[in-house]
């Protein structure tokens, strides 16, 4: 079963996309450890015999499974304030950009080069401790990724009144205005609709 949309267009977008409208508590899917670790394995960045071992592991120690936690929650604030900032405009707070360095300055030292069929590819250290801070180290990267990309310009979030949805904007004319026309833009045009009838009849 699918949990997350996974529709940002980034992995640090999808992230921050976890908690749909940030006005409402209870569109939170990121609701404890183990939802950390279902997201971490539908975006790819577990396969399901790592997430049932981070789960194992999160149940062992739930200290260390809540400080992680603590840290996703963390790491997911600071993504939001700060693209959302960069989307509309806004001032990006330097407490915010610090956060997503602390979590590269973990992240990082375990990055390594594996070879795959022939090939090298990035790839992340299974340091055999499976540390439950794991699956945020390549959300980390996929923010420093975005933040020095050109595609930086094209972070928008959603006009949907109910919505706070960050994406990537690939429209050719930079237009796109809803995380989907499906939910937001139709919810949007229904409401205009409405209300020009409101205010002529
Ligand atoms: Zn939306």
């Amino acid at each position: 079963m699918t949990r997350f949309e996974l529709s940002g267009g980034a992995l640090c977008l999808d992230f921050a996309n976890s908690w749909g409208d940030r006005r409402r508590a209870e569109s939170d899917r990121l609701a404890d450890y183990d939802a950390l670790v279902a997201f971490a394995g539908e975006a790819g960045l577990l396969d399901r015999r790592q997430a049932a071992r981070l789960s194992r592991r999160a149940r062992e120690a739930p200290a260390e499974a809540a400080r992680a936690y603590a840290a996703a929650h963390g790491l997911r604030d600071a993504l939001y304030r700060l693209f959302s900032a960069q989307a509309r405009g806004r001032r990006v707070d330097a407490s915010d950009l610090a956060h997503v360095n602390g979590a590269l300055h973990e992240a990082l030292p375990h990055l390594r080069v594996a070879r795959r069929g022939g090939t090298y590819a990035w790839d992340w250290a299974d340091d055999g401790g499976e540390p439950l801070q794991a699956p945020l180290r390549p959300i980390a990267r996929s923010a420093a990724e975005l933040l020095t990309s050109d595609d930086l310009g094209r972070v928008r979030e959603c006009d949907g009144a109910a919505c706070t949805w960050l994406f990537l904007d690939q429209s050719r004319n930079r237009s796109r205005r809803w995380c989907s026309m499906e939910s937001c833009g139709n919810r949007a045009k229904a409401r205009r609709h409405y209300h020009r009838q409101r205010t002529s009849g």
